[in-house]
């Protein structure tokens, strides 16, 4: 069959929640992921309360109810709202897939790239499949944003996934080299997650990387035979919903600015825009709270742009206030 009433493009953590609202009902989808294996994708795997109702199972991820945040020299402990997960891509992915997995109304082609959108189509694997709804969750670079002439906002993350057990959430911001940057270290179950983001704007990737180096080095972590990845994160949003053409999580330039936070926007966009499609009346009341919440912690992101070590007084200001010091 090469007509569907859904396609999605991608097979990340926007497309597959957008597919798991969508089983079970009589609406046929079909998802095209160009990897041959789900989730494998350049991520820290920090989930915040942002991404709300969603539970990753503990099974695969380990819960921090406070993090380090080291500014310059002082240190200070700050508890978190609700409880910080952590979880590999990977492990994710394949959650994600096999809760959709028996829905006969949801089709997997792995290994298969979109090359091209088409008005009612798109080609995949030298076939034309054809949407009522098209679903663009193809990531950062998607061909579904580039196909609707969408200007991107890209910041860069970098990190290294260590072979270490690790106990401790670490954050630490560092405005005289990374500006409005920070370095983070996110525990997972056997290994930790450690990594820099950063506007290449206003920081050179070399530099970036320089940091990370003298980070994890002045915190005795190993790095140096694990592999530096890197990957850009579009932060740029310009709407979602465009005719039968959505987009969803970094295609639609969810993630946030401030900290290059995506998998939550991804989540939230990928279940609203499955409510959306089973009933074109509703108003996106999960996403709009989602987008409120981003224009207003990327409001600040200008001054700190233009007066970067304003950040060491804002972080200080915020933990004294926060009486977690
Ligand atoms: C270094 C780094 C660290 C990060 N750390 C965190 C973190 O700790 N916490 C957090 O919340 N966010 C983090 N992010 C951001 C987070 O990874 C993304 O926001 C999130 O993965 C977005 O999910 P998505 O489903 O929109 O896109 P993706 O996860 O990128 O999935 C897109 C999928 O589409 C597929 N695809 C792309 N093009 C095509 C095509 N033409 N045809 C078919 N398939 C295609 C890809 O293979 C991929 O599987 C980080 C990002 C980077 C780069």
């Amino acid at each position: 069959m090469k007509e569907y009433d859904v396609i999605i493009t991608g097979a990340g953590s926007a497309a597959l929640e957008c597919a798991a609202n969508l089983s079970n009902s009589g609406i046929s989808v079909l998802i095209v992921e160009k990897d041959n294996e789900f989730g494998n994708k350049v991520c820290g795997g920090g989930v915040t309360y942002l991404a709300g109702g969603y539970d990753i199972p503990d099974t695969i991820s380990r819960s921090f109810s406070s993090t380090k945040v080291f500014v310059n020299r002082k240190n200070y402990v700050i508890d978190f709202k609700k409880p910080l997960k952590t979880v590999l891509r990977r492990e994710f992915g394949d959650y994600q897939h096999k809760v959709i997995s028996k829905s006969r109304n949801i089709n997997v082609l792995t290994g298969t790239e979109v090359t091209e959108i088409k008005r009612n189509s798109v080609i995949a694997g030298g076939c034309e499949y054809f949407f009522k709804y098209l679903v663009g969750a193809d990531g950062s670079d998607s061909i579904v944003r580039k196909y609707l002439g969408l200007r991107s906002d890209f910041c860069y993350g970098l990190t290294y996934t260590v072979r270490q057990r690790y106990d401790d959430v670490i954050w630490k911001v560092d405005p005289e080299r990374l500006k409005t940057g920070y370095l983070w270290v996110f525990p997972h179950v056997e290994t930790m997650n450690a990594g820099v983001y950063f506007n290449s704007k206003l920081v050179k990737p070399d530099v970036a990387k320089a940091v990370l180096n003298d980070f994890l080095t002045d915190m005795e972590i190993d790095y140096t035979s694990s592999e530096l990845k890197g990957g850009r994160i579009n932060c740029g949003y310009r709407g979602m919903f465009f005719g039968n053409i959505f987009l969803a999580g970094d295609a639609a330039g969810l993630p946030l600015k401030t900290t290059g936070e995506g998998i939550a926007g991804a989540l939230i966009s990928g279940r609203e825009i499955a409510k959306k499609i089973m009933d074109p009346e509703y108003k996106t009341i999960e996403m709009k709270q989602y987008l409120k919440l981003k224009r207003k912690r990327e409001l600040p992101l200008n001054i700190l742009e233009t007066f970067p070590f304003l950040q060491n007084t804002a972080f200080r200001l915020y933990a004294s206030l926060k009486k977690y010091k």
